[in-house]
């Protein structure tokens, strides 16, 4: 049993007696449902075992004037000052023992270990170690964004990446109270956290408006953190990104997130890639493309043209006779490296380029291969077509 369960448990509400029953009133009501629920009287009915060892639970408690006195006083302390959020769980719940366990822990002058520190640690020592009944929590993801070039994208490469991240403000331990103060319940939320607001006859609930979810306010804030209770702490890791990665993709990086609390895991880094575009080639997946201007006697009689390639030599690429413009040709593992360590290719696309300045000869060559290929004839069809339609 924690301070936890001592806040949580209404130990008068399990036994159905009221808050200052005799020690006879409490042993009668005791017997009684103890005989109701025992497990011998209701074999493998789990709600009644459940409710058996609550009530044992109770009793060992309540029956103990030192006990009792020690639960009565935790719960007017506590029960007045504290609530938790709403099921406990998630990032916007409050949680206790977060608070006591950290104030609990170090010398805090005019902090909250000043006022809690005996009284919860008295109780801690009779029902166990402190950390108990700590909740741990996984930390939160961070993401960044990187740029990459092209070329750092396709071959991998290793970047330092700035973090920021939040953690509990150090000053008040993230309760966000001025030092010699204690947050207080929302009056907003009644230290749920949330609020429901109507939409078209449905309810919805959402982070209180007061409180931010943390189903608790300050009076007198925390001058470091300004109230939030949350401090920012910034950190360099080295990011590995692999080769052959792509522009808006995002990359997990396991446990490079922030840390967790009451030794929960580490949250993951998310990076989210951004890749300066390339003069000259581009990324279609795990191929590269690249425009390759060819002449129009090399696209009409065929031939060899030398084709760019990404870190390396120019491959030479033979182009058939009668290609036309726009023609892709597939250089095979000339692309991005995959994932595992195999090459996309390079997407080779010809362009046919109009002279501007001809020759003499080259104006005489021209003029006598138009005779001999009429123009009109090439477009007859796209008239008649034209009509039909
Ligand atoms: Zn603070
Ligand atoms: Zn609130």
């Amino acid at each position: 049993m924690s301070t936890k369960d001592y806040l949580e448990k209404d130990y008068y509400k399990s036994l159905g007696v009221a808050k200052n029953a005799t020690q006879d009133e409490i042993k009668k009501s005791y017997r009684k449902l103890a005989r109701k629920y025992h497990p011998d009287a209701n074999k493998g009915d789990v709600e009644a075992e459940d409710r058996f060892k609550e009530i044992s639970e109770a009793y060992d408690v309540l029956s103990d004037d030192k006990r009792r006195k020690e639960y009565d006083e935790i719960r007017a302390y506590g029960g007045g000052a504290f609530r938790r959020g709403p099921g406990g769980g998630g990032t916007q719940g409050f949680d206790l023992n977060d608070l006591f366990g950290n104030a609990g822990g170090g010398a805090a002058p005019g902090g909250l270990g000043d006022i809690f520190g005996g009284l919860f640690g008295r109780g801690a020592r009779t029902t166990g170690p402190t950390t108990a009944g700590r909740r741990s929590r996984r930390g939160q993801d961070i993401e960044s964004e990187v740029t990459l070039t092209f070329s750092e994208a396709l071959e991998g490469i290793t970047v330092p990446l700035r973090l920021s991240s939040e953690a509990p403000c150090p000053t008040c331990r993230g309760t966000g109270a001025k030092a010699g103060t204690l947050p207080k319940v929302c009056p907003h939320c009644e230290g749920t956290g949330q609020e429901t607001r109507n939409m078209g006859g449905f309810g919805f609930a959402e982070p209180c408006s007061r409180c931010h979810g943390r189903g608790m306010v300050v009076d007198d804030p925390c001058g470091t953190c300004r109230g939030s209770g949350r401090a920012m702490s910034t950190r360099t890791i080295q990011a590995r990104v692999p080769a052959g990665v792509k522009d808006g993709q995002t990359i997990r990086l396991k446990g490079k997130g922030a840390p967790g609390e009451n030794g929960g895991p580490q949250g993951d880094l998310l990076v989210k890639l951004k890749v300066t575009p390339h003069p000259v080639f581009g990324r279609e997946g795990d191929n590269l493309t690249v425009t390759v201007p060819v002449t129009f006697p090399e696209a009409t009689l065929g031939g060899e043209i030398l084709v760019p390639v990404h870190g390396g030599q120019p491959v030479k690429l033979r182009i058939p006779e009668g290609t036309p413009n726009g023609r892709t040709f597939r250089v095979r593992g000339r692309g991005a490296t995959r994932r595992d360590g195999t090459k996309g290719d390079l997407l080779a696309t010809v362009e046919v380029q109009v002279p501007q300045k001809l020759s003499n000869d080259e104006r005489e060559a021209l003029e006598r291969f138009a005779r001999s290929h009429r123009g009109e004839e090439l477009r007859d069809d796209l008239v008649r077509q034209a009509k039909e339609g």
